[in-house]
């Protein structure tokens, strides 16, 4: 059986790529942070469903937290061969609001992040037959989003990481890709009022917002055998809105 951790699995496109994975056949490890309540009811309805799934604990930005996670997933899975960054965090406002506290905040959990748990991680995705990483990148990490300066520059780092590693781990068999998905209907946008909403709609060619499974499956296609030539990419998940 193969083993998928996801990242922020707590609610959002992590819980969508998690039922997803779990659909599947994958053994789900379900990272979170402060939603356990949400992580532990996920776990449950997957296992009651005859799948597999294991909540486990660790703000992404804490290292130490990160490898007693991974040493976790070692003991329950016997090894990870899919990862998926997620876990994200964003900051709407103007550059001259972002406090340094923010900018730490933002760049520790969506950028940081990914390179504690990758590597820690890496061991086990090396000894995995098919080892996949998927990162959770964005729109605004391509084209980069006004008052989302921090954000959009964590998410352009996830993308130039993406690459890097893709290079370095493509002679061991381990692909490396980004989604960049636009806006999604989750709680991560749930600010937002109508209008803007209706706006951004008007700049989607498929004239809706994303759901959190629209990134779901596209997540789970990177992983797939379809997908055993694609390394290095960053699939924009966003209806046609770039
Ligand atoms: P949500 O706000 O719905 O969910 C965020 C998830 O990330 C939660 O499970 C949360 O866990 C977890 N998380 C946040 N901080 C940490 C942390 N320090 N350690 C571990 N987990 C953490 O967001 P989405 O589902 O919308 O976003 C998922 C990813 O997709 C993010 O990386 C986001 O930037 C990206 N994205 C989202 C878009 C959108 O329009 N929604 C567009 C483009 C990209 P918990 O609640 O347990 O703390």
């Amino acid at each position: 059986m193969r083993s998928v951790l996801i990242t922020g699995a707590s609610r959002g496109i992590g819980a969508a790529a998690a039922e997803r994975f779990a659909a599947n056949g994958y053994r789900v490890f379900v990272n979170y942070n402060r939603s356990e309540e949400k992580a532990l009811a996920l776990c449950g309805r997957i296992n009651a469903g005859g799948g597999s799934a294991y909540p486990v604990r660790a703000d992404v930005n804490d290292r130490e937290a990160v490898r007693r996670m991974i040493s976790v997933c070692r003991y329950h899975g016997g090894g990870i061969d899919v990862l998926v960054n997620n876990a994200g965090i964003d900051f709407y406002g103007a550059f001259g609001a972002t406090e340094p506290q923010i900018w730490d905040d933002v760049i520790g959990t969506d950028l940081t992040g990914v390179y504690n748990v990758t590597y820690a991680a890496l061991p086990e995705l090396l000894q995995s037959e098919r080892g996949r990483i998927i990162n959770v990148s964005s729109v605004w990490g391509v084209s980069g989003g006004s008052c989302e300066v921090a954000y959009s520059a964590a998410k352009a780092g996830v993308i130039g990481f993406t690459k890097a590693l893709a290079k370095e781990l493509g002679p061991d068999g381990v692909t490396v890709n980004c989604v960049a998905p636009g806006y999604i209907d989750t709680d991560m946008n749930a600010g937002f009022d109508r209008q803007t909403v209706e706006d951004i709609i008007d700049r989607t060619p498929l004239c809706r917002t994303g759901t959190a499974d629209d990134v779901a499956g596209a997540i789970l296609w990177l992983c797939s055998e379809s997908a055993g030539f694609v390394t290095g990419q960053v699939i924009g998940v966003d209806g046609g809105f770039m």
